[in-house]
């Protein structure tokens, strides 16, 4: 047999000659517009920090206050001893936010969509998600046992077809509210009505909603006008526009005692440190006090899809924050962001497979604490280069 070894660098090898390798980029500092990348100050457009809140210093003296008051370590699972009171406040502040009568912390988003799923679903359900839905969203569908289907990116009417062929006790249809690599927004009120009309039960990750969509920054329900009877099960990161770390899902009384009897990923692993709960309080205060950051970061939108049409550079259907820059090739891909860093900025490329063959790109994105000119540096740079 071939050595462990030996097997895995010739698999290594083939990756690195499609320009699919994945490297990663040390960085020094905190995010922001300026990051200290490999030690080069760079200008970044690729961080999920849409509010500019991950290293506000309101945030930070909370998560410092919260390691004071709680230590770091959480101990253990929420069930045992981990869960403390900053977690639960936490929890019933982000209830309000969404207007829901609970919600439910978990350690990161991708736990908390394989839990949901898997606690929700069985052997002889059936699962139905978006082509384009995040990859833990996929691995939550695969992992239940449930019969899993895709339907076309946002049609409704592929839906439809699929819930008409198929009986079954369970029917879970599961989509983005934002897609994390194409920055649309899923047709909720479409959805929403073929999942009534066929007795399914509708989830909705809003990762790259919440905080940025809405007025209020209640996330892509909001922006659609959509109640908890369409959407049962919503879940958020804290992660992105929050600029924490973590994850909740939300919704009635009977979904989150369900997750907490059932849902593994919440019952078998340690709690998150309260320092986390703390910081994040904080900047939810912040996501709904602080409202011109919403608004600048529309303005920046509109701002950077004016000149890049200018430039005549080909944009994706989106008006939120993640503003992708279609390529095609990965070789490509990989060149254009090497040009860039030369020019001093920073935009990692994105692949297959976490965006279907063919369809490399740049994905650029905003956020609240860059300027205008850092978006017009960004402009000349793209109109240099590609
Ligand atoms: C980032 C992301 C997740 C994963 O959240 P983490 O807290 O980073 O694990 C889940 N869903 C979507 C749509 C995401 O973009």
């Amino acid at each position: 047999m071939t050595s462990l070894n030996v097997a895995l660098k010739a698999d290594l090898e083939q990756r690195k000659a499609q320009s699919l390798y994945r490297y990663r980029k040390i960085t020094q500092g905190p995010q922001g517009p300026f990051i200290q990348v490999d030690n080069k100050k760079l200008l970044g457009f690729c961080s999920n920090d849409y509010l500019g809140l991950a290293n506000h210093p309101t945030v930070r003296t909370a998560f410092i206050q919260g390691a004071n008051q709680y230590g770091v370590g959480s101990g253990a699972a929420h069930l045992v001893t981990g869960h403390t009171q900053a977690h639960h406040d936490l929890e019933e502040a982000l209830a309000k936010f969404v207007n829901r009568p609970r919600a439910l912390l978990f350690s990161t988003g991708y736990m908390a969509n394989i839990g949901v799923i898997n606690a929700l679903l069985g052997r002889q359900d059936l699962v139905i998600e978006d082509r384009l839905n995040h990859a833990s969203l996929i691995d939550g569908g695969r992992f239940s046992g449930a019969e899993f289907k895709r339907y076309l990116h946002g049609d409704d009417s592929a839906l439809k077809k699929i819930l008409e062929s198929r009986i079954y006790q369970r029917k879970l249809v599961v989509t983005d509210g934002v897609f994390s690599m194409d920055g649309d927004i899923a047709p909720l009120a479409a959805l929403s009505t073929v999942v009534e009309q066929h007795d399914a039960w509708l989830m909705v990750d809003d990762a790259h909603g919440l905080g940025v969509l809405g007025d209020q920054g209640r996330g892509t329900l909001e922006y659609l006008k959509l109640n908890e009877a369409q959407v049962p099960i919503l879940i958020g990161t804290l992660g992105k526009a929050l600029g924490t770390f973590g994850a909740f899902v939300a919704g009635e009384e009977a979904l989150i005692e369900t997750l907490i009897q059932q849902a593994r990923t919440y019952i078998y692993t340690t709690a998150p440190p309260s320092a986390v709960a703390t910081a994040t309080l904080a900047s939810l205060q912040l996501t709904q006090s602080e409202s011109w950051r919403r608004e600048r970061l529309i303005f920046l939108i509109q701002h950077f899809r004016k000149g890049a049409t200018q430039l005549g550079l080909k944009l994706m259907d989106s008006m939120t924050p993640i503003q992708p820059l279609l390529v095609g090739s990965s070789e490509k891909a990989l060149q254009i962001s090497q040009s860039l860093l030369k020019q001093g900025i920073f935009i990692t490329p994105i692949r297959p497979p976490t965006v279907p063959q063919g369809t490399a790109r740049l994905r650029i994105t905003l956020t609240a604490n860059h300027t205008e000119e850092q978006v017009n540096q960004l402009l000349d740079s793209l109109a240099r280069i590609i």
